[in-house]
C-alpha cells in the first residue's frame, strides 16, 4: 500500500528493547517457618535454578534485616532474560511473642521504595534504575479447619497496602479434597469480611486491560489461594514420566498433576500470565502511592 510508512515496527523495536534489558521479579517468601516456602520455590523454577546457566548469588539487601536473605537466580528462555531475585524471610510469627512480627517486611518492602525514589530523584540518575522492589508477596497459610488466624489478618492488611500478596494454601497434601475446599471457600470469605485486598485487583475500569484480561482476572480470583504441594524430589510415574512429586506410604503425589494441585496454576500465573503485570502494578499502584506520600510530605 502506498500510504504504508511502517510504523506499526515500533512494536518490535520496543520488544527488541526489552528483551536486551531483560525483567526483574522480586518475590517475597512469607509465613511461618516450615510451611514449605523453600521448597515450593525450589519446585517452581527447579529446571532454572539448577541448571548451569542459572547463577546463585546473595547479595545484602539495603540496611538488612538480620533474617532478610535475598537469592539471585538468572533465567534465559528464547533469548528472554528473567532476573529472579527470592526474598527469603525465615522467622515470621516463629517467636513467642509475634506482636509486630511483620514490621520487618514492611520495612523491607518500604526501604527498597525509598532506594529507588532516591535514585530516580538524583540530579544524575541512572538511565535503568535497578529494581529491587518487591513484585510479589507469596502468602502462605497453614493447611488448617479454620483459615486465617488473627496473626495472618493482621500481617495481611499491612501487606496488601503496600506489595501485590499472592496467597497460596500450604502443604496441602495434607488434607483431603473436602477440607481444601472447604478451606479455600472460608478463606475467600475471610479475604472479603477483613477487606483484605488480594492480587490480582478487581479492576473493572483499568483502562490498561482488555475485557478478556479483565474476565481472566475475576476468574483467577475466584480459585485464590491455590492449594499448593511442593517437593524437591524427582519420582517415576506409572507411565515412566519423570515428574517433581512426593512418595508417601500410600503412593505417589505428582506435583505438577492439576487434579492433585494447583501448583502448575501458580506457575503459570507467576511466570507465564502475569508476570508483566506484577511489574507494572507494583510500579503504578504501590510505589507511585509511596512516591506520591513522601513528595507530599516534602512540600509540606
Ligand atoms: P520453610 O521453612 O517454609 O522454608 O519450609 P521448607 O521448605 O524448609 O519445608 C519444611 C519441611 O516440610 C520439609 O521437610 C519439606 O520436605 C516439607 N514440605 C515442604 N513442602 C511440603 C508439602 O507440600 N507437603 C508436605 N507434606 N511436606 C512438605
Ligand atoms: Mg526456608
Amino acid at each position: 500500500p502506498t500510504n504504508y510508512v511502517g510504523f506499526d515496527t515500533i512494536t518490535t523495536q520496543i520488544e527488541n528493547r526489552m528483551v536486551k534489558r531483560g525483567f526483574t521479579l522480586n518475590v517475597m517468601l512469607v509465613g511461618a517457618s516450615g510451611l514449605g516456602k523453600s521448597t515450593l520455590i525450589n519446585t517452581l523454577f527447579s529446571s532454572h535454578l539448577d541448571d548451569s546457566c542459572g547463577r546463585n548469588t546473595v547479595y545484602e539487601p539495603i540496611e538488612r534485616t538480620p533474617d532478610i536473605k535475598v537469592t539471585s537466580h538468572d533465567m534465559i528462555e528464547n533469548n528472554v532474560i528473567l532476573h529472579l531475585n527470592i526474598i527469603d524471610t525465615p522467622g515470621f510469627a516463629d517467636q513467642i511473642n509475634n506482636n509486630h512480627c511483620w514490621d520487618p517486611l514492611l520495612k523491607y518492602v518500604k526501604d527498597q521504595h525509598n532506594q529507588y525514589l532516591r535514585r530516580e530523584l538524583n540530579a544524575s540518575r541512572e538511565k535503568f534504575i535497578k529494581d529491587t522492589r518487591v513484585h510479589c508477596a507469596l502468602y502462605f497459610v497453614a493447611p488448617n479447619y479454620y483459615g486465617l488466624s488473627r496473626l495472618d489478618v493482621q500481617a495481611l492488611k499491612k501487606l496488601t497496602e503496600v506489595v501485590n500478596v499472592v496467597p497460596v494454601i500450604a502443604k496441602s497434601d495434607t488434607l483431603t479434597m473436602e477440607e481444601r475446599a472447604n478451606l479455600k471457600r472460608t478463606l475467600q470469605d475471610q479475604f472479603k469480611h477483613y477487606n483484605l485486598r488480594m492480587y490480582p485487583y478487581n479492576n473493572q475500569y483499568d483502562d490498561r486491560l482488555t475485557s478478556e484480561e479483565i474476565q481472566f482476572n475475576k476468574d483467577i480470583r475466584s480459585m485464590l489461594p491455590f492449594a499448593v504441594i511442593g517437593s524437591e524430589d524427582v519420582i517415576t510415574t506409572p507411565k515412566g514420566e519423570t515428574v517433581r512429586g512426593r512418595r508417601t506410604k500410600w503412593g505417589t503425589i505428582n506435583v505438577e498433576d492439576v487434579t492433585q494441585c494447583e501448583f502448575v496454576y501458580l506457575r503459570d500465573f507467576l511466570t507465564r500470565t502475569h508476570l508483566y503485570d506484577l511489574i507494572e502494578t507494583t510500579s503504578l499502584q504501590h510505589y507511585e502511592a509511596f512516591r506520591t506520600k513522601q513528595l507530599t510530605a516534602l512540600r509540606e
